[in-house]
């Protein structure tokens, strides 16, 4: 049993916290919390809550919710870390896990230079065995990455893809656009580059624009093939990954709120919808150009790559092993209708 912290309880921080509690061969020992707020309180209905600073003690006993120790002893009660602290509070928090020689996990909100070892379960899960720092990519890195990576085992690739990106997350009620359309200026976003963090030398560009919703991102995604392949060789080597799902608009499945509802109705925890969604009539293969849409939750699409890296960083699992594991845990692949 591996013992696990959670440092950072916001979107990804509180779905990694439920997700690890699920597993049997990890534990979450405690997840730090900055302030009294009311999430705090919920938290600690399940979790013992470490704080970032022990002056703020009384403030959270003053509130009723019981703290356990601070982040330090936290760490000190831990095997790894989940560092997920909002962009770039991750690397300020590194030097701490190393003093304490503690592996730690951070987010694609981080650059990929603080652990030199971005990961993702289908691309490159056996890179992080053994390791210390590992970063999880963004939800839409690995939007891209999990159907990319099945599409190189069939040919050389040349991706273009364009990403239309949800403002914020649901809870958040600061940031926007609120009624606009806000195109990405740097060209290629982000986004590429970071797909190259995992798949090397892939030749991929990146262009994204944010527009006011806050359920999921869509991608339009143009793949040039370097040889002849079939429609049908593409679907069906995207079939052999549970953690893409494929929906159609015959079925009534024509946007992200109507996924969100699928989630919503089959009971999963925070409505979160792991998987990569394909829309099926939309994959359209024009000589050797492959055409689709692609749906990401932002909210929930890397948990399962945080618990797989545990897996891979603690030597518990073989990659398979793990996936499976883990998304037996989450449920991943029973949405597969129509398939
Ligand atoms: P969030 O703002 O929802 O949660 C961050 C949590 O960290 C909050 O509970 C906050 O109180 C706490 N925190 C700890 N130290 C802090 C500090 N020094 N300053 C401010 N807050 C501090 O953030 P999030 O959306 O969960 O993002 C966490 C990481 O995950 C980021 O790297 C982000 O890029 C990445 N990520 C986010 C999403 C998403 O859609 N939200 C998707 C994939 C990856």
């Amino acid at each position: 049993m591996v013992n696990v912290g959670i440092n950072g309880y916001g979107t990804i921080g509180k779905r990694v916290a439920d997700a690890v509690s699920l597993q049997p061969d990890m534990k979450v020992m405690g997840i730090v919390k900055a302030h009294p707020d009311y999430m705090a309180f919920v938290a600690s209905k399940k979790f013992k809550i470490f704080i970032s600073d022990s002056k703020s003690k009384k403030l959270f006993e003053d509130a009723g919710i019981k703290v356990e120790g601070t982040m330090e002893n936290l760490v000190d009660d831990s095997e790894i870390i989940v560092d997920a602290t909002p962009d770039d509070v991750g690397k300020l928090n590194k030097p701490f896990y190393e003093t304490h020689k503690k592996k730690a996990i951070f987010q694609g909100g981080e650059d990929h230079d603080l652990t030199n070892l971005s990961f993702n379960s289908y691309a490159n899960f056996k890179d992080a065995w053994g390791a210390s720092y590992v970063r999880v990519v963004s939800c839409n890195t690995t939007g891209l990455i999990r159907t990319i990576f099945p599409l190189t085992e069939l040919g050389k690739v040349r991706v273009r893809a364009n990403l239309v990106r949800r403002a914020t997350d649901p809870n958040d009620h600061k940031k926007g656009p609120i009624n606009s359309i806000e195109p990405d200026l740097k060209i290629p976003s982000h986004h590429g580059p970071d797909v190259r963090s995992v798949i090397k030398d892939l030749d991929i560009q990146t262009m994204a624009v944010k527009v006011p919703s806050t359920l999921m991102h869509v991608h339009f995604v143009n793949v040039t093939f370097d040889k002849e392949v079939s429609r049908d060789d593409i679907i069906e080597n995207w079939r052999r990954y549970r953690r893409l799902m494929f929906v159609s608009g015959k079925d009534e499945v024509k946007s992200t709120s109507q996924l969100m509802e699928i989630a919503r109705e089959t009971g999963r925890m925070r409505s979160d919808l792991y998987e990569i969604v394909l829309w099926k009539e939309a994959i359209s293969l024009k000589g050797s150009e492959l055409f689709y849409y692609q749906g990401i939750h932002q909210e929930s699409d890397v948990v399962p790559e945080n618990i797989d890296a545990i897996r891979s960083m603690m030597q518990l699992k073989e990659k398979e092993d793990s996936i499976n594991e883990t998304d037996k845990s989450l449920r991943i692949g029973e949405l597969a209708y129509g398939r």
